[in-house]
């Protein structure tokens, strides 16, 4: 699996071309030392069998499948048993042979003791001076020379030797953790005592989360990262044209690993959320999805739940990405239950390139993610509550959303949203702000919950309707048993009242601001006797108001956290009602479904792309089998004239039982029942050229 550190910042989008810019499906063995006799004509059998076309191999790094001849890789001692001693020479081979094309998959991250002790330079130290030892393998640090410079003369040995279609790097961070979960903490070596000083001006490397100086140091890390996944990709490009580079942020092919982990609470559209992410920041380059096989790193021959999987890979594809299914050891010999549907998808993927080629997002609404480098941990995870709690609320009342990086405010071209929702983020740079304040003057709508828009010194951005905040309260205990109005009405008993939790921030507000949903505070609730007296306060709970030819609305207290924690849909309507009003009467498309469902929409070289995917089997941790969902129905805005030629595909199940009709200058599909997945279709009249 792989440690991908947080972004600092948008690199720019230098997109080069390649086979990759095409739809295409991957298929990772994950070989042990013990796999290197495997039969590479059964292996690819399975592969394409799966439904891919490009085979991830084990190439090198920690051991190489073929005869290195350098001096600090350690060649697999079993290539000697292989007749001819070369698997990545077989495989490449007889990939070639095929059709099918072959990724390298590199692990810079921890070397053999004898290497170590030869350059004991390139090695992780730790705050206490350790080496950082798992399996016999010792951690090198990325600041160093091993990965600073071997690591391309490893790949030049390996493009001499072999026309490898493109590199993924396993792990291609700084190791504060290792396999087992043990914290080590901030590697102290050498190089990044030097460079730490010499970047952020600070004389003392943090050792762990928390100390001070932690912040500054991620961002370091995430620069560091950033600056050599470019140069790699350079000298790759400069060496090797046809040959591409996955990898998490500065690579020609972005790369989200779909995973589960012991012990963390299940996000359920993490998937989504991180294609999405990508799709809005880069949409010149592609997005990979590998999506694991076993349940989690100790568990490595366990298989992941069969519709967990089905999920990751469904929310990849209906976000834009290319598919990958990541497996232990050569195909056929662990048995992975979660492969059946995994192949299903992957080969409705590869059958319907046309619909899937370019596909781009394109909801009216985008949702801002925070910057997990803009603030301390605790502050970013408060954040991200609210991301969470919004993105679910808007999921379940068929909002379409795109997620925007709050980093990528400034480089993204907003104009193509009409609403902008902004949850508890943090005061935005001077960057962020102005691209704000310039999408609302333009016609943009914003919807701002919690903090967002306001300054720690209490002022609040000039596309906000707050003029400034008087009072904060972020204590539970003094927010119990307050609550905010929904509707008018002095009378507090028998109003439609929701509750307040998390942090309100009471505002000042504009003089042109509308005001509406006043902040009822608290009074006695216990005993019963005494819990009476609740009035309506002079403070309301949201303002909306008119700038420019945009509008903004501001809800500054973390309604979508406090969704997230009560499940109260009054709580959800709330938000979401004014997201909904913001979008007004003429969205792209408007949707009567089942709230399991989550409707996305893009847009390809087929037209206008609607996935609508069943979520009705979300657990626990975990997803089952769904109930399928019947009487869905999408009635596109003013597209009656395209109704020849929109068609409907199921992804798992066949054919779809589905009609497509018109009402006035709308085109209405309705799906009679959707079991995991459908697309919709609906072609552009070759008039549009904005895949
Ligand atoms: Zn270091």
């Amino acid at each position: 699996m792989t440690v991908t550190e947080p972004r600092a910042a948008v690199e720019t989008a230098d997109v080069r071309p390649g086979w990759w810019h095409e739809p295409f499906d991957m298929f990772q063995t994950n070989l042990r030392e013990i796999d290197a006799l495997l039969d590479v004509e059964t292996v690819l059998d399975a592969i394409q069998e799966h439904g891919a076309g490009v085979w991830l191999l084990n190439v090198g790094g920690i051991l190489s499948h073929f005869p290195s001849t350098l001096p600090f890789q350690s060649r697999n001692p079993l290539l000697e048993e292989r007749p001819g001693g070369d698997l990545v020479g077989d495989a490449i081979e007889a990939a070639h042979r095929r059709g099918v094309r072959l990724l390298a998959r590199m692990d810079f991250s921890k070397v053999a003791a004898r290497v170590a002790d030869e350059h004991p330079e390139w090695c992780f130290r730790s705050p206490s001076g350790e080496r950082q030892v798992y399996e016999g393998l010792v951690s090198v640090c990325p600041s160093a020379g091993y990965y600073q410079d071997r690591s391309l003369d490893i790949i030049d040995e390996i493009l001499d030797a072999y026309p490898v279609d493109g590199f993924f790097f396993n792990w291609f961070g700084f190791n504060e953790v290792d396999y087992g979960g043990r914290v080590h903490g901030v590697c102290h070596c050498d190089a990044c005592a030097e460079a730490f000083v010499r970047e952020t001006g600070i004389e003392q490397l943090p050792s762990f989360a928390g100390d001070p100086g932690y912040l500054e140091w991620k961002r370091f890390a995430a620069a560091t990262i950033d600056r050599l996944t470019a140069r790699i990709r350079g000298h790759i490009a400069e060496r090797a044209p046809h040959a591409g580079l996955i990898l998490g942020r500065s690579a020609d092919i972005l790369f989200h690993e779909a995973n589960n982990a012991l012990g963390r609470p299940l996000w359920p559209h993490a998937t989504s959320e991180s294609v999405s992410a990508f799709r809005v920041a880069q949409p010149g380059k592609p997005v990979l999805v590998n999506a694991v096989a076993f349940i989690d790193m100790p568990y490595r021959l366990a298989s992941e739940q069969p519709e967990m999987f089905g999920q990751y890979l469904l929310q990849a594809v209906s976000r834009g990405a290319n598919p990958s299914t990541y497996i232990m050891g050569p195909a056929g010999l662990i048995d992975y239950a979660c492969l059946a549907p995994a192949g299903v998808v992957t080969r409705f993927h590869r059958d319907h390139a046309d619909l899937y080629a370019g596909l781009a997002p394109a909801a009216d609404v985008g949702i801002v993610r925070p910057n997990p480098l803009a603030a301390p941990a605790e502050v970013h995870h408060s954040s991200v509550a609210e991301f969470r709690g919004l993105f679910s609320a808007l999921l379940e009342r068929h909002v379409a959303v795109d997620v925007v990086p709050a980093e990528s405010l400034p480089v993204v071209d907003l104009g193509r949203f009409r609403v902008l929702v902004l949850p508890d983020l943090i005061a935005p740079t001077a960057e962020e702000d102005a691209a704000l304040e310039a999408f609302v003057r333009d016609g943009g709508r914003v919807v701002a919950t919690g903090r967002s828009g306001i300054h720690a010194d209490g002022s609040v951005v000039a596309w906000l309707p707050g003029a400034r905040q008087r009072s904060l309260e972020d204590d539970a205990e003094a927010l119990k048993s307050s609550y905010v109005q929904r509707g008018g009405g002095p009378s507090v008993e028998g109003s439609d009242l929701v509750p307040v939790r998390g942090r309100l921030h009471t505002l000042a507000w504009r003089s042109d601001a509308r005001l509406r949903h006043e902040f009822v505070p608290r009074a006695p609730y216990g005993p019963p006797e005494k819990a009476h007296g609740h009035v309506v306060g002079p403070v309301s709970a949201c303002g909306v108001f008119t700038l420019g030819r945009g509008r903004a609305t501001q809800v500054p207290w973390t309604v979508g956290a406090a969704y997230r924690e009560l499940g109260l849909t009054a709580i959800r309507d709330l938000i979401a009602d004014l997201v909904i009003d913001a979008v007004g009467e003429d969205g792209t498309v408007g949707v009567e479904a089942s709230e399991h469902v989550e409707v996305s929409v893009g847009r390809s070289r087929a037209g206008l792309v609607v996935h609508v995917l069943n979520h009705s089997g979300q657990r626990r941790n975990s997803f089952g089998p769904t109930v399928p969902v019947r009487g869905t129905r999408l009635r596109f805005r003013g597209r009656a004239a395209d109704a020849v030629g929109t068609r409907v595909h199921h992804v798992t199940a066949g054919d779809v039982d589905a009609t497509v009709s018109t009402v006035g200058d709308d085109l209405l599909v309705e799906i009679v029942e959707v079991v995991d997945g459908a697309v919709v279709v609906v072609p552009d009249g070759g008039d549009r050229d904005d895949a």
